[in-house]
């Protein structure tokens, strides 16, 4: 029954998805329509000079169409993973001069690294998008500047109370990402991970950044905590598997071919 209950949750909100991508769809298609309609009334009464602006609005609406359909296509094309040992450390390091030119100089940025850290079992491209899409958030959630510290440990997860719900015990190392931003209130940080949701301006915010970087640690056989508090800021928890760890423990892993 519990199960049933899930996927009847999940279809739920696949519906809602849906429904609201072709409430958005329908909009731009209306305006589309629209102008086109304008156009060849002012054409059939011969006013032509009137005709650019509405040619100006159809075009508009088409390229938002184009680009919530490219979108689309990118969040179905997920990638394949391609899993490699990684040295988070210096995946961190090689992303500073980015990291510096995405945020600016308001935001200053702390790392804060441990020489120790046990190597991973990621894709690195995937990872460094997923470190992009988190800062960019933090950035977003900053208008007016603060910190983001960026952390690295080895954990053994022992997910106990508090870990999150989709924990598998075992070792990961850890990048946790904290911003001293707006933060969330509970019903936005219960939909963060959801396809399109996104709470910014249209134009600004796709909804996809946190569910790509979701379903690529799930993928990758780790799991993702956000802690976050309206007013006090958010830390983003990344638990990737570490390399030759149990495949139990952090998820199915190739062993080295060399
Ligand atoms: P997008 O950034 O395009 O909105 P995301 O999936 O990355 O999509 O984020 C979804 C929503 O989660 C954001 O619109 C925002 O409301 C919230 N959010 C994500 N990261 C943060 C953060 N660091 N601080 C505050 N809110 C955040």
């Amino acid at each position: 029954a519990q199960a049933q209950l899930r996927e009847a949750q999940k279809m739920e909100a696949i519906g809602q998805l849906t429904g609201g991508i072709a409430h958005d769809f329908n909009n731009m298609l209306t305006a589309m329509i629209g102008s086109l309609d304008l156009m060849r009334r002012k054409l059939e009464s011969g006013r032509v000079y009137e005709v650019g602006r509405y040619i100006t609005t159809a075009t508009a609406s088409a390229e938002r169409a184009a680009a919530l359909t490219q979108r689309l296509l990118a969040f179905s094309r997920r990638q394949a993973l391609n899993p490699r040992p990684l040295d988070v450390n210096e995946l961190v390091c090689s992303m500073s001069d980015l990291l510096e030119r995405t945020l600016g100089d308001a935001i200053q940025i702390r790392t804060v690294l441990d020489g120790q850290l046990w190597t991973a079992y990621t894709d690195s491209n995937q990872l460094e998008a997923a470190i992009l899409n988190i800062a960019l958030n933090a950035r977003d959630a900053m208008p007016a500047g603060g910190v983001l510290r960026i952390e690295t440990a080895n954990v053994e997860a022992t997910c106990g109370t508090g870990g999150s719900a989709d924990c598998a015990p075992g070792p990961y190392v850890l990048i946790a990402l904290s911003d001293t931003g707006t933060g969330m209130d509970a019903r936005v940080l219960n939909r963060v991970f959801e396809p399109f949701f996104t709470t910014k301006p249209v134009g600004q915010g796709t909804g996809l950044g946190l569910s790509m970087v979701y379903g690529f640690v799930k993928q990758s056989g780790g799991h993702v905590r956000i802690d976050s508090e309206g007013g006090s800021g958010t830390t983003v928890r990344l638990f990737l598997p570490r390399f030759g760890a149990d495949a139990g423990a952090g998820g199915a892993q190739a062993q080295p071919t060399s």
